[in-house]
């Protein structure tokens, strides 16, 4: 016996069409009209979009960040990202220095297995290239991982020098991986933070300047200049303004394999949001910061065109208002602990938040909420808002994710063959976005009562129904981790 979707209208990347499509097991079995629905479970899709799950391919759940970590983890984080139409992302696994790659994919493993509710992968994240590590490069190859991430920011913890960004590239591409970077000056910003600082310049208004969008453009512009000499594919996240859009319009132009995305926030949001008052702005800090209208025109333009491939969230949430209850002692007992199984125990505790940085803007954790948000909150600007077609819609939420990280077609359309990770998307569907009624484990919404038309009303994993309306149905365990395969298309 199959699920029959019947009477929708199937939206993938490069069609709209009005058919049945019939699930047997765990995947896409046919999808054609009027299909037999004898001994087949019926599902109405009368006035519905039939799309494919979404896939968020930057995300940081459960991320350790000094004294605290990212509240959402793979339990709730995933419960999140379903509500929002998302049914696999892919999360940075970090390797600290003087760890093996191995080892820091072994933390990863030990947040995700048996808790994971949606599918997922990891991109691995490198930042102590030893001659040792670069050897351990081809056997992420034996574990699905196909991507390496690395960082021309954050001096002293996270950021590479040039030379070994390019020596990483060179081995990269001698196995088909492809190398995605964060793209600021880590070294101009590590003068402009601490002046800013010394000046008295401390509140969250100022986190914006001490990251200006030059310093993006030029890391941008010289992490794709190394794509070119090396051959190396290169992914650029989280893009944000002109100076680095324009670059990679121009690397696209002289034919290097160079992609990027934006994510959903940068569309939204200015860098004014940092100057709200009473520490306010703090909910908004994030990196690279948020920046000017002008520059939201730039990235719409940018999807529009293909410039920009896909749109993904950079999730990274954090309590405006942490660090309730004997947490410290709790911290002290637990050096390693997991907070968010401590915080489920505890209803009334929270772990540290943006509250860190309320007297200097730098020790503000960075990141927003927004895994649950991106969807609806694209379809809303977006296809309401007559920007994008819902095919367009598709292929930068679910169809191009799934080719550049090597899941397509088991993942990101809707075919005979594919895992039935299936939206039923009510396109009349009212809500407002609000963290009263969000399921991220966040005490604010970076949309807050933004109204929104369309949104998925029932959600499918692998031929499984995890979101039936207001309902959670999905289980820990149920989410697979997904082998990807290595050379993935330049798009
Ligand atoms: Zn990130």
């Amino acid at each position: 016996m199959g699920i029959l979707f019947q009477g929708g209208t199937i939206i993938t990347a490069t069609e709209t069409v009005q058919a049945d499509l019939l699930v047997e097991g765990e995947t896409i079995a046919l999808i054609g009209q009027n299909l037999n629905s004898e001994g087949h479970e019926t599902v109405d899709c009368t006035g519905k979009y039939l799309m494919p799950g979404g896939i968020d391919v930057h995300t940081h759940l459960d991320l350790p960040f000094g004294a605290t970590s990212s509240n959402d983890d793979f339990d709730i984080g995933h419960m999140a990202a379903a509500f929002g139409g998302t049914t696999t992302h892919i999360d940075f696994a970090t390797q600290r220095h003087g760890e093996t790659l191995a080892q820091g994919l072994e933390k990863w493993w030990r947040k995700s297995e048996g808790i994971a509710q949606i599918d997922y992968s990891f991109h691995m994240q490198m930042t102590d290239p030893r001659d040792d590590v670069l050897d351990e490069i081809p056997s992420l190859l034996d574990e699905g991982i196909t991507t390496l991430k690395l960082f021309l920011a954050y001096k002293t913890m996270y950021q590479i020098s040039d030379g070994e960004f390019f020596r990483v590239m060179q081995r990269a591409a001698e196995h088909g991986m492809m190398v995605m970077v964060h793209a600021e000056n880590g070294d101009i910003e590590d003068i402009l933070r601490p002046t800013l600082i010394a000046q008295g310049k401390t509140e969250p208004y100022w986190h914006a300047h001490s990251r200006p969008p030059e310093i993006e453009g030029e890391a941008t512009n010289r992490a794709i200049m190394m794509a070119a000499l090396s051959g190396c594919p290169l992914y650029v996240v989280h893009m944000t303004c002109q100076q680095s859009v324009e670059a990679l319009r121009r690397g696209r132009t002289q034919g290097y394999p160079v992609m990027g995305e934006t994510c959903t926030q940068y569309f939204f949001l200015t860098a004014e949001h940092l100057g709200l008052p009473d520490f306010e702005g703090a909910k908004y800090v994030c990196s690279p910061p948020l920046r000017t209208e002008d520059d939201q025109e730039t990235l719409w333009q940018a999807i529009q065109d293909g410039t920009l491939q896909v749109v993904s969230t950079d999730h990274c949430d954090f309590w405006f208002e942490g660090g309730r209850g004997p947490w410290q002692a709790w911290a002290q007992s637990h050096p390693k602990g997991d907070w968010a199984a401590y915080e489920r125990q505890n209803p009334n505790y929270r772990r540290p938040g943006k509250e860190l940085g309320r007297h200097r803007f730098d020790k503000i954790p960075n990141g927003l909420p927004g895994i649950e948000d991106r969807m609806l909150v694209m379809w809303e600007a977006g296809v309401n808002g007559k920007r994008i077609s819902p095919m367009k819609f598709v292929e930068l939420h679910c169809t191009n994710p799934a080719k550049i990280f090597g899941m397509y077609p088991r993942k990101g359309t809707l075919m005979p063959g594919a895992d039935a990770d299936i939206l039923v998307w009510d396109p009349e569907a009212e809500h407002v976005r609000s963290a009263a009624t969000h399921h991220m484990r966040c005490d604010y919404n970076v949309y807050e009562g933004m109204r929104c038309r369309g949104k998925p009303v029932q959600v499918y994993l692998r031929g499984r129904k995890i979101v039936d309306g207001d309902r959670w149905l999905g289980e820990n365990g149920y989410g697979q981790f997904i082998k990807r395969q290595p050379n993935a298309p330049i798009l």
